[in-house]
């Protein structure tokens, strides 16, 4: 059933939805202006309600047989299958990348829920040798508890998918803040929900950083899977203290290397899939890359002339556009200030550099190439999560691994060589916690995916990212048989 616009948002707590006090936070399409969604800004008495719920909950849900989580969360992934247009169309108006990549986000999350549903039945034990004869050691692997999920805008369908898939198949029940700047989708899937999990498995609270914060610090909340900015990161290490297990997938700034032995022609389309994708609004975007100087010239050149190719356009009115508009007026102008910061520091701009004038007052920005840009650059080190990548030269592959490396943050990398020597020398020097070669899908469901160093800590994807639910229990047994 598609939603009249705007989208009413209501909390979903214990399995219904309820009516809170106060006035409703708007949402506007960022493309268009449009109102399109209006979602509660839930208290702390709110957040309490839905931890209870989770608490309440868990005692059975952890309980269950790992195979009636499995066919449940099977059923929750057929659920949303099922309302895929709903899901991909509440993602773009609110959020602003164009449809078809909606969808294909979506059908991500459908794949997350089944690839957990699998891994619910895959929780193992073992048996350890003792220190006396009579006696046997079993390791029990147990879910932790009720567990607070809160998770940004950029993928606001697909980053609830992993902690809400993940959580609930380890046997966790869970309390979930999306972004309060993409509730409609969120209020989407909690339809879904209901219909299929018993009530309190999965619970949603809207509103901005203070819920989010309500929720980090309660009590009863046995971990915080947290994914966002590392300023909120930073934040979060000093709201949940004590004994509250606490996962941080946040921001970076990532590199790729492109060496004198790449494949200019799959490097090329790389750097413009992965720097331009979801409008630069992606985790492990191409922020910076570094070019060895025989290929350098032509590699910007050409970087430049598919970056003027990509068709910008709002994504619901053209759904195959390759860039839709950017969700914030924030990282609108922190894009253009960049822009503006390499121009200063003596980069040229070499594709894009502006607004899209025909499409304003949309949040609409040209891929914008920087090249010749300087370290000191703000482009070359900070994380832009906007529509821009600054290119460099470089002469050796120690240096351009010591670049790479310098930037705060360790989530992903890049790098471009047919060469063996170089491809193991950059996949074993990056120091990040994801580095692909020859491709730019860092990330895959099957495999743990985290970053290091000041992007955070903790694993996501694979089998990791349901053990990370769990904690070990150590049950030793005086049976006396030897
Ligand atoms: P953000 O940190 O501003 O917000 C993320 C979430 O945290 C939102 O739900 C927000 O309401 C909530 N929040 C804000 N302040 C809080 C506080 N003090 N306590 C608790 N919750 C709080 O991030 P954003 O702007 O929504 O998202 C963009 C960032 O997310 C980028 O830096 C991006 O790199 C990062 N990100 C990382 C990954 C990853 O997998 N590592 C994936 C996607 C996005």
């Amino acid at each position: 059933m598609a939603h009249p616009l705007p989208l009413s948002c209501r909390t979903f707590v214990g399995g219904d939805w309820h009516d809170t006090a106060g006035e409703p936070v708007p949402r506007h399409n960022p493309a268009t202006g449009e109102l399109v969604a209006l979602a509660p800004r839930n208290t702390a008495e709110d957040v309490d309600r839905a931890v209870r719920a989770a608490v309440d909950a868990f005692p059975a849900w952890s309980r269950a047989l790992p195979a009636e989580r499995s066919r449940l969360l099977h059923r929750l992934a057929d659920a949303c299958a099922e309302r895929v247009p709903d899901l991909a169309a509440a993602i773009t108006r609110e959020q602003g990348k164009p449809l078809d990549e909606a969808t294909g986000e979506v059908r991500k999350f459908v794949t997350a829920l089944h690839y957990y549903a699998e891994e619910a039945v895959r929780v193992f034990g073992r048996t350890v040798p003792n220190d006396a004869h009579g006696f046997t050691s079993i390791v029990e692997q147990e879910p932790v508890g009720p567990v607070a999920g809160i998770v940004p805008w950029n993928y606001p369908i697909e980053l609830i998918g992993w902690k809400l898939a993940g959580a609930t198949a380890a046997g966790c029940t869970i309390v979930i803040k999306p972004s309060e700047y993409t509730p409609g989708c969120a209020q989407v899937l909690s339809e879904c929900v209901a219909a299929v999990l018993p009530p309190g498995v999965v619970n949603l609270v809207y509103g901005d950083g203070e819920t989010g914060r309500a929720l980090a610090a309660h009590p009863a909340v046995a971990k915080v899977a947290f994914t966002g900015s590392m300023r909120t990161g930073q934040a979060l290490l000093r709201t949940v203290t004590g004994v509250t297990g606490l996962s941080l997938e946040l921001g970076g700034s990532c590199p790729m290397v492109v060496t004198d032995r790449a494949d200019l022609d799959a490097a090329v389309a790389g750097a413009t899939r992965r720097s331009f994708r979801n409008a630069g609004q992606i985790c492990i975007a191409i922020n910076r890359i570094y070019a060895q100087r025989g290929v350098y010239r032509e590699f910007v050149e050409r970087l430049g002339a598919a970056a003027d190719a990509l068709r910008v356009a709002d994504g619901m009115a053209v759904p195959d556009a390759d860039v839709g508009a950017l969700t914030m007026d924030e990282t609108h102008r922190r894009t253009l200030d960049h822009i503006a910061d390499a121009r200063d520091r003596g980069a040229s701009v070499v594709a894009g550099g502006g607004p899209v004038a025909d499409l304003a007052p949309g949040l609409f920005l040209r891929p914008t190439v920087v090249a010749d840009a300087p370290d000191e650059a703000l482009v070359m080190h900070e994380e832009t999560f906007g529509p821009l990548v600054g290119v460099a030269p470089f002469t050796d592959l120690d240096e351009a691994v010591t670049r790479a490396n310098g930037a705060p943050g360790g989530l992903a990398a890049y790098a471009y060589t047919d060469d063996t020597r170089e491809t193991f020398t950059l996949a074993r020097g990056l120091d990040f916690g994801n580095v692909a070669v020859n491709n730019v899908d860092a990330g895959i469901m099957n495999a743990p995916y985290g970053g290091r160093r000041e992007s955070g800590f903790g694993s996501e994807h694979g089998h990791e990212g349901l053990t990370s639910f769990l904690q070990l229990k150590h049950i030793r047994l005086r049976h006396g048989a030897t």
